[in-house]
């Protein structure tokens, strides 16, 4: 497969390597020192069409097919992981889209797409990880609403967004086929947030537990059919973890390319350390590894553009890219020896970054039972 960049991908990638460049990079140690979210930065990024990328033009959206939104991620990481936010943003916006009444198009998507709102979704529980069945959180319908009680844990965007999609069990009987989705309104009563967590990296994104205590949800807020919210679940999860990879591949990319610029600039024994054969082996096992993942991350977004079967190539893409990732920024940081371990240097926020991603959107030990289930499929 041959994936040549048209001049409008070519395009938007500059498009997106600007941003990134000039309104993401000078600050991001910044915000990460301190648990800031920008949200002027969201905005910023919403205004050049970033916060609606999968969902038509008519909703506020950029009409992105995977391809090209892979390519957008992927530039946005390449100068923060964090931006990932955006990305969870954006698979909430085009789950709506999906799933959603013409009348929750209109109250959500658009002003979600345009950046005015800002999206989580919300699935994991304390005992309920890999194991989604495992769920606790139910609601229960009464007259008009429903009535939701139960915990999520780890919410990108905690507290900060105001849209989020809470999938829970709505019958306890069917398991998986007793799940449903709910659009949730921070500020309505009986939701709660608990505190930010404190965490390895990712710092200038919240991440909370949110508490359901007999909350009032309208039915009118019911996502897709009753009991179906497994179902959907299922059918937009490649896109978000087709996301998760190529933002993998962009944390790969900044390693790499600060890995090969120090390796030419540092003097050891009289030469510069690229002239040493051990480097040159350590980077071209890198690129190697980088260029191989992004192969995997485009050749899934192809499928999933082209609705062809894609669930053993997605989890691939995620498993390989995001593993990838790890041994790379953990390789630049050695090639930068002591001074990869200082913050100055940046492959230290590399090297943290690159862990989350081995583990949301389904660790890589789920993503390898999904491969192994498909090639074992009679
Ligand atoms: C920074 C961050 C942000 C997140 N954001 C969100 C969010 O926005 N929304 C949301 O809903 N969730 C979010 N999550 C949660 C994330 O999706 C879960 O952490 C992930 O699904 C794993 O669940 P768990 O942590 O409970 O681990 P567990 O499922 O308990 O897994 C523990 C270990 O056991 C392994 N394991 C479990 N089951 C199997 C199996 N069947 N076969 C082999 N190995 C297995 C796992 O791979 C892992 O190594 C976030 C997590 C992090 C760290």
């Amino acid at each position: 497969m041959i994936f040549e960049l048209s001049e409008e991908q070519r395009m938007l990638k500059d498009m997106a390597r600007n941003f990134a460049v000039k309104e993401i990079a000078p600050f991001i140690d910044e915000w990460e020192e301190n648990s800031r979210f920008s949200r002027e930065t969201f905005r910023k990024a919403a205004s050049l069409g970033m916060a609606g990328m999968y969902v038509p033009e008519e909703y506020g959206g950029s009409n992105l097919n995977y391809f090209m939104g892979v390519m957008v991620i992927e530039e946005l990481a390449r100068s923060a992981r964090a931006m990932n936010y955006l990305a969870v943003h954006n698979m909430v916006t085009r789950q709506i889209f999906l799933n959603g009444t013409e009348e929750q198009r209109q109250k959500y998507v658009l002003p979600l797409a345009k950046g005015d709102l800002l999206a989580s979704i919300c699935i994991t529980e304390p005992n309920a990880g890999s194991d989604i069945n495992a769920m606790l959180s139910y609601a229960v319908r009464k007259g008009d609403d429903y009535i939701l009680n139960g915990t999520k844990v780890f919410i990108t965007g905690g507290g900060e967004s105001d849209i989020y999609t809470v999938l829970c069990k709505t019958d306890k009987t069917k398991g998986l086929n007793g799940m449903s989705w709910f659009i949730l309104e921070k500020g309505m009563d009986g939701f709660t947030f608990g505190k930010p967590e404190k965490k390895l990296a990712f710092n200038s994104v919240p991440v909370c537990q949110l508490f359901f205590e007999d909350c009032s949800v309208p039915a009118a807020n019911r996502l897709g059919a009753e009991n179906e919210g497994f179902k959907n679940f299922v059918r937009s999860i490649n896109g978000g973890r087709v996301n998760v990879a190529a933002e993998a591949v962009g944390g790969s990319q900044a390693a790499l390319d600060a890995a090969v610029k120090y390796a030419k600039e540092r003097v050891q024994f009289g030469k510069p350390i690229s002239e040493f054969q051990t480097i040159q082996h350590m980077l071209a096992d890198m690129a190697t590894e980088l260029e191989a993942a992004r192969l995997l991350v485009y050749q899934a977004a192809y499928l999933l553009d082209h609705n062809l079967p894609a669930t053993k190539q997605v989890s691939m893409a995620k498993r390989f890219a995001t593993d990838a990732s790890m041994r790379i920024a953990t390789d630049a940081v050695q090639i930068l020896g002591g001074y990869g371990y200082m913050k100055e240097y940046q492959v230290e926020r590399y090297f943290r970054e690159a862990k989350r991603a081995q583990i949301v959107e389904g660790t890589n030990q789920v993503q390898r039972n999904l491969i192994a289930r498909e090639l074992l499929r009679d």
